[in-house]
């Protein structure tokens, strides 16, 4: 297979280290996503909600089932000098109480920025209820995207897209930033069941410098690979990550739709499968 027609050699196997189900934003059920991922050729895949575990018992019965890899991960986020990063959580179990608990922390911050976001759009004149966000996510871990879809659905806005540019995204009418740990709090949690941390898309932050300063406060590994790297920066981020100590891990952020948003379509990273061998061997 030539997943992402870049020639690279045909028994190369693949991974998605960076994916969405509905346990959180995305918009396919966890088994869904990994039947996607089978039938796209991956090899191994991490499902990667926010803030939550509860789509993995799902999706790793549906890889057992396909001889899919599920690595079992989470999308956290965490407070640095520059506002949010958003760390990957690779190898986490599922009920453990701790790490349970702090997730369940996090998704209350969620729900109660969620209730603020939407008396901001109430003072904006907007119809909108917590009623509608809840009827919308369901059980998910609560995001901006189900604040978004609602806004869709009543017409208020055309898109996704136009909800976050004209209402919810970062600095917009009714931004509300989360209340968030910090990244050591985040890795001693994690280290503490043998997960590892990854920093997620950081785009041009993914300075020498900065990948430093975030090592010594217990980050392991750093995304290379991502829908907003172009391929030439993915390839810097990876030899930096290299020279620094860090393992480059690498995903399409595919949340179930079209490409779009700084989000890929699903297999798009082509992650060679040596890379989850790397990050595992690091634990
Ligand atoms: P939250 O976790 O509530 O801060 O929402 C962040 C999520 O919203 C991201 O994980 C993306 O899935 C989505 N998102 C962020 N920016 C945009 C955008 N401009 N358009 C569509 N979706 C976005
Ligand atoms: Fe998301
Ligand atoms: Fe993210
Ligand atoms: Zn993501």
């Amino acid at each position: 297979v030539d997943l992402a027609g870049v020639g690279v050699p045909a028994l190369t196997r693949f991974a998605d280290l960076h994916l969405h189900s509905t346990a959180s934003d995305g918009l396919l059920p966890p088994a869904e996503v990994i039947r996607r991922a089978h039938a796209a050729g991956l090899a191994a895949v991490a499902l990667t909600d926010h803030d939550t575990v509860a789509g993995l018992p799902e999706a790793q019965a549906e890889g057992a089932r396909l001889g899919v890899q599920v690595v079992g991960g989470c999308e956290f986020s965490v407070k640095v000098s520059w506002g949010e990063l958003h760390l990957l959580g690779y190898f986490l179990p599922v009920g453990e109480p701790a790490i349970e608990e702090f997730l369940a922390g996090a998704r209350a911050m969620r729900l109660t920025r969620a209730g603020q976001i939407v008396e901001h759009l109430q003072a904006w004149g907007v119809d909108i209820t917590m009623e509608d966000v809840h009827a919308e996510a369901g059980t998910a871990s609560v995001g901006r995207p189900h604040v978004a879809r609602v806004l869709v659905r009543r017409g208020t806005v055309p898109s996704v897209s136009a909800a976050f540019d004209e209402f919810l995204g970062h600095g917009r009418r009714a931004y509300v930033e989360k209340v968030l740990p910090s990244l050591s709090e985040v890795a001693i949690l994690v280290h503490r069941f043998r997960g590892l941390v990854s920093a997620a898309h950081l785009r041009e932050r993914a300075t020498r410098a900065t990948l430093s300063a975030l090592k010594q406060d217990g980050l392991d590994a750093v995304e290379a690979r991502h829908p907003g790297h172009s391929p030439d920066h993915a390839a810097q981020v990876e030899k930096l990550a290299r020279a620094l100590g860090l393992v480059p891990t690498g995903g399409s952020d595919w949340h179930g739709e079209d490409a779009e948003n700084g989000h890929g379509a699903l297999g798009s990273e082509a992650v060679p499968l040596a890379w989850l061998e790397d990050l595992d061997a690091r634990r």
